[in-house]
């Protein structure tokens, strides 16, 4: 297993980064240290006891405000990873041009061991400790979902906040990840996995990044391994799947599922909704062990879990061309070391799993202009392409077919433009990070060529900002 803490493994990659990069020592200390760490302990009443429930959240970063990032519930929770998930939140903004500082929060409970009273009672009691220390706000910290939370819990923070902000104009830019009925935006629940989708397909897309892999250019056909059936990994294995590679193995913590002709991702969804098991589903082989799933023999392999899965222990028996890492820190550094050796492209997190936070950006933005994406520009564009295309018909003297005619009438709806900003997002950084890999020769990974864009940007900010005498 790793000898590294989480924070450790990504301070180690900065540092690899660092290397490539002319920013001045005491500029490199400042981006990576953990600006503000708040850990607390607070009571909630559980029945007839009280409990000490141990919480955190760490800002990493303030060279932008406000600072984003989510809130895990898991046992797991720890302030080494809270500061780890945190410090991987500025790099994962910078990259995708989402204007924030990094967070991450965390309380150190498990989720399934509490009714949804209580989850609720610990919820709006962490909520209020952030907002006694002006930890949360829409122009200093907002928090989104992460492992463990969804818009219920986004919900319960917003009311909280609220509650004890009377009046504040913009107080629905306090979290993100929220029910649409309450602030949220269209696509912001499957925006993780989509962006791993789009991200993943880009790279499909270089003809020599596929050409040195032995891989042919484009996703359709290609096989696929998803670890991890939570909203990222389900919405990825989707998008894989309508996108018409094929899924062959799927894998949750009570065991994975194989079969050579690709699964139907909601057939397996609905199948462990109601045997409560991944396994035996009909028509696929059961195995036991879920870590068996990262080892099968695959194109692209999709760790969308937790941290540390891939480690010294079993790297070198991984048997994926690439591997997409949609969870934060799926992969070690020894990980890394053994697979850059055996020639395995890893698509980092960091970038990749950004979906999430940049369709956060458009939930912000949206709740600063209070007002729904499209609701403008819907009906003026429809009514403009319909003049346009009758003005055709007319001088042409043919009609349009009525599929045509309804794409090209079609007006923009928000969930047309989140998934467009997302597109454009998700390309515009594979681009970057590949074209920052092929101008220096000497960076081992596109882990690294993906920390030293981000550095570059961070750096930036500082050096233009400047520092207090
Ligand atoms: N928890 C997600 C992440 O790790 C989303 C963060 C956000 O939307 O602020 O990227």
């Amino acid at each position: 297993m790793s000898e590294y803490s989480f924070f450790g493994a990504v301070e180690k990659s900065f540092d690899r980064a660092a290397k490539f990069t002319t920013w001045d020592p005491g500029i490199l200390e400042q981006i990576k240290q953990c600006n503000s760490v708040y850990r607390m302990h607070f009571p909630v009443k559980i029945g007839d006891r009280i409990e000490v429930i141990k919480a955190y959240r760490v800002q990493h970063s303030h060279h932008k405000t406000p600072c984003k990032g989510g809130i895990r519930f898991a046992t797991s929770v720890n302030l080494d990873e809270v500061m780890a998930l945190a410090a991987l939140m500025t790099y994962k903004c910078a990259i995708v041009n989402v204007p924030f500082g990094g967070a991450k929060g965390g309380i150190s409970i498990d989720p399934k061991k509490y009714t949804a009273y209580d989850l609720e009672k610990i919820t709006r009691r962490y909520t209020s400790e952030l907002i006694k220390k002006n930890f949360i706000g829409p122009g200093t910290d907002v928090p989104a979902p992460d492992y463990g939370t969804g818009e219920r819990e986004m919900a319960w923070i917003l009311d909280t906040y609220l509650s004890m902000r009377p009046g504040e104009v913009d107080a629905l830019g306090c979290v993100t990840g929220k029910p649409i009925t309450q602030g949220g935006v269209r696509g912001r629940r499957e925006a993780t996995g989509l962006g791993v989708f789009y991200g993943l397909r880009e790279v499909c897309n270089m003809p020599d990044v596929m050409e040195k892999l032995g891989m042919t250019t484009g996703v359709e056909g290609k096989r696929i391994v998803v670890q991890g059936l939570g909203n990222v990994g389900y919405h990825s294995a989707k998008f894989f799947q309508e996108a018409g590679a094929k899924v062959i193995a799927l894998a949750e913590y009570e065991g994975a599922i194989y079969s050579e002709k690709g699964f139907d991702i909601d057939a397996v969804f609905q199948h462990r909704k109601k045997t409560g098991s991944i396994l035996n589903f009909p028509g696929a082989k059961n195995f036991d062990k879920s870590a068996d799933a990262l080892e099968a023999e695959c194109d692209i392999l999709i760790p969308a879990a937790l941290e540390n899965v891939i480690n010294g222990d079993n790297a070198e028996r991984i048997n994926a061309k690439i591997i997409g890492e949609a969870a934060n820190g799926p992969l070690t550094p020894e990980a890394d070391e053994v697979l850059i050796k055996k020639g395995v492209l890893v698509v980092p997190d960091m970038y990749l799993n950004a979906g999430g936070v940049t369709v956060s950006y458009f939930e912000w933005l949206k709740n600063l202009s209070h007002v729904r994406y499209g609701r403008m520009e819907k009906r003026f564009t429809e009514n403009l392409n319909t003049n346009i295309l009758g003005q055709m018909e007319y001088l042409t003297g043919k009609k349009v077919g009525t599929k045509a005619r309804e794409a090209i009438m079609h007006g923009p709806e928000e969930a047309d433009l989140v998934y467009s900003g997302l597109e454009e997002t998700m390309i515009s950084a594979t681009r970057e990070i590949m074209e920052m890999w092929k101008s220096n020769p000497a960076i081992p990974d596109m882990r690294t060529a993906a920390y030293v864009v981000a550095i570059n940007k961070v750096g930036t900010a500082y050096a233009e900002l400047g520092i207090f005498p």
